[in-house]
């Protein structure tokens, strides 16, 4: 990995973020490093290791897609310690998923939590061409199948249209449904979390801001 500093000095974020906004600004700066190919200097070695032995204290909650091209940490260039990371194929909520957010929100006090999509996301894909989902497979496309639904409302549109825009729909229904959870309420109701909405775009690199 190209790494632009020479310093020698090891990249430390704030011990203490107050709120979504500014985590959310350390992940707009995090991904303008991986764009431009100028990652910070992360500490990953035994020193970092064994400070975190004592607890993790990330400062955003990120559910995102499997995809091998989509790693978080890599795309927001950050370290150990920073991310508290939920991953499944199609970026979906599930009660276990729910579980992972809830639990990073009631218990490490997180300000922030991302649902992130993905351009080309083949879970997606696949709930849009339809076919038959073997095994297991068909829990992810039924849970995607409504944001589906939901996109072909409206004008006619190519499938790569309506694959882009059921993305989309489907980080909306997934925040819409986390919302909905009674242990994240009063967070929610006193400002204490932030949710937002991100797509991310495979060449660019570049996570895109979705208001949802
Ligand atoms: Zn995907």
């Amino acid at each position: 990995m190209p790494n632009a500093d020479t310093s020698g000095k090891f990249y430390e974020r704030p011990e203490t973020i107050a709120s979504g906004d500014e985590a959310k600004q350390l992940l707009i700066d995090g991904n303008k490093r991986f764009m431009q190919a100028k990652q910070a200097n992360l500490d990953l070695g035994s020193t970092k290791r064994t400070a975190l032995l004592k607890g993790q204290k990330p400062f955003a909650a990120i559910l995102s897609c499997s995809d091998s091209r989509v790693p978080p940490e890599l795309i927001f260039d950050q370290g150990l310690g920073d991310l508290f990371i939920i991953r499944n194929a199609g970026n979906i909520i599930d009660p276990v998923s729910l579980g992972s957010i809830e639990y990073a929100i009631e218990h490490l006090q997180v300000p922030l939590l991302v649902v992130m999509g993905h351009q080309n996301c083949g879970a997606v894909t696949a709930t849009v061409e339809g076919g038959e989902a073997t095994g297991s497979i068909s829990a992810i496309v039924k849970r995607i199948a409504p944001a589906v639904e939901k996109a072909k409302a409206g004008k006619n549109m190519s499938k790569e249209e309506l694959i882009e825009k059921s993305i989309k729909e489907n980080i909306k229904a997934t925040i819409r449904i986390i919302e909905r959870s009674p242990i994240l309420e009063h967070v929610l109701a006193n400002g204490k979390l932030t949710i937002v909405g991100a797509e991310y775009h495979l060449v660019s690199g570049e996570v895109q801001w979705l208001n949802y």
